[in-house]
């Protein structure tokens, strides 16, 4: 099975009883023994539940991988990979990581003793010089939120390989449909199911998918113990929103794609941040390394921030939220939104300016979300004119 046929064929087939196409939400939270000792397999849903199940086979055969295990969120399921690690365990992340990444390892986990350090590798001798330092997890993005960077997945993993650390990729923005890092050589790859996979922006959820039977065992194990499993009703969500991902990401590649275009040939912007764009840094590596571009776009205006925070405030089609992936258009200011539990220095360390917007692609009509644009940045500039005349 090809990728969209996968998304609606693998995971379930129609419930034998009923003829049922879709699977029915198992909205219980205990399920009865045939004996003591005797269940069907299922128990209690903090530990399973059919809907994760059929979610978790879908999402394993998408990323081209064994196991899956889903969560209450990506948080949860980061927050269940931290708890197999041991007090003094270092992680080596590169930058560009989730601010919640970030904060969950700064602000909650150094309290239990695990080490932290985000870098930025200008080759690979210098990543690997990092790597004999023997942390546990290279972990990383990729493309990176916001400034879409992207890094070179097979030659890190292979690298990270030769000195025994296990490569842990966020998939998030690529997602499985532009983006495979197993079939790459990582050993872990997750999502926040919340954006793309999701993809109707009325769920969160988060996913760890493997190709090993250890790790799948201790995920359950922790998820059980941890209590950061998702309710049945968003996994079956998850599960509904997964059929249309691949007609979705098209649409959200083919809008970002004019967005970038649009906003690289507009005078009041000095740089943009997309993929594929030929005029983009990591352009020739996405193009080998992804099957698409993805739909985040970032830019940088010629704007003051008192006039970028203004504009972002009045468009028709971007609705000024956090987050990502969904069917609608967003627009955002990292630097007091997405990226605010970074601290000030950290941004300016990592080049996220004030001045920075990132915009998330949706999937309505590119015409109508481009004459947006135009009337709101036409606005903006005809009103500075104004006032200067
Ligand atoms: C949103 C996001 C997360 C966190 O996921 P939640 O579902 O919000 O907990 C992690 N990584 C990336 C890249 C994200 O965009």
């Amino acid at each position: 099975m090809k990728f969209a046929t996968k998304a609606i064929h693998s995971g379930s087939d129609p419930d034998p009883e009923t003829g049922a196409i879709m699977p029915p939400i198992y909205m219980t939270s205990t399920f009865v023994y045939d004996a003591p000792g005797e269940s069907r397999g299922y128990e209690y849903t903090r530990a399973h539940n059919p809907n994760f199940t059929i979610l978790e086979k879908t999402l394993a055969a998408l990323e081209n991988g064994k196991y899956a295990t889903v969560f209450s969120s990506g948080l949860g399921a980061l927050t269940n990979m931290i708890s197999t690690l041991e007090p003094n365990d270092k992680v080596l992340a590169i930058d560009g990581v989730y601010g919640g990444t970030f904060r969950l390892f700064t602000k909650v986990f150094n309290k239990f003793g695990i080490q932290f350090e985000t870098f930025t590798p200008r080759s690979l001798d210098d990543l690997e010089v990092k790597l004999e330092q023997k942390p546990k997890w290279l972990l990383f993005e990729t493309p990176t939120n916001p400034l879409l960077e992207v890094f070179d997945i097979e030659a890190f993993a292979s690298l990270a390989k030769k000195h025994g650390v296990a490569t842990i990729v966020d998939n998030t923005f690529a997602t499985p449909y532009f983006q495979n890092p197993l079939d790459l050589g990582a050993d872990v790859v997750w999502h926040s199911t919340t954006k793309y996979i999701g993809g109707h922006s009325d769920v969160i959820g988060g996913v760890v998918i493997s190709n090993d039977k250890d790790f799948k065992e201790q995920m359950d194990f922790l998820r059980m113990s941890l209590g950061v499993n998702p309710s049945p009703f968003e996994a079956w969500l998850l599960t509904r929103g997964l059929k249309t991902l691949a007609v979705r990401m098209e649409q959200h590649q083919k809008n970002a794609m004019a967005i970038a275009k649009f906003l690289e040939s507009h005078p009041e912007v000095d740089k943009v941040y997309y993929p594929g764009l030929e005029s983009h840094k990591d352009h020739a590596l996405a193009k080998r390394q992804m099957r698409g571009f993805s739909g985040m776009v970032s830019a940088e205006f010629k704007f003051s921030l008192e006039e970028a925070k203004k504009l972002i405030q009045h468009f028709k089609f971007f609705a000024l939220a956090e987050s990502l992936g969904g069917v609608e258009s967003l627009v955002n200011h990292p630097a007091t939104m997405t990226h605010a539990s970074i601290p000030a220095e950290e941004r300016a360390r990592i080049g996220l300016s004030d001045g920075l917007i990132r915009f998330s692609a949706g999937i309505e009509d590119t015409e109508d979300l481009i004459t947006d644009l135009s009337e709101q940045l036409n606005k903006m500039s005809n009103s500075r004119k104004e006032v200067f005349q």
